[in-house]
C-alpha cells in the first residue's frame, strides 16, 4: 500500500483546503414565469429560455384530446 513519505503539516493541509469552500448559487428570476432559475439554463418550471419555449411542459399536453388519435 502506498504510504505518504512525509507528514502533511496542519499549515499545508489548510492551505490545500483554502480553495475547497462551496460557492453559493446565483439564481436569477425567469422573465417568463418569475420563478428563480439558474442563469444560462432553461427554466425548469416553464421550459423557456429567454423569450422562447424550449421544453414543452408535461401538464400542457392534452392527453384527452379525441382528435389526436
Ligand atoms: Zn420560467
Amino acid at each position: 500500500m502506498a504510504v505518504p513519505q512525509n507528514k502533511i503539516t496542519r499549515s499545508k493541509r489548510n492551505m490545500r483546503r483554502a480553495h475547497d469552500a462551496l460557492v453559493a448559487a446565483n439564481p436569477a428570476e425567469c422573465p417568463e414565469c418569475g420563478e428563480l432559475k439558474r442563469p444560462h439554463h432553461v427554466c425548469p418550471s416553464c421550459g423557456h429560455y429567454g423569450e422562447r419555449e424550449i421544453v414543452a411542459m408535461g401538464d400542457e399536453i392534452d392527453f384527452d384530446d379525441e382528435d389526436a388519435a
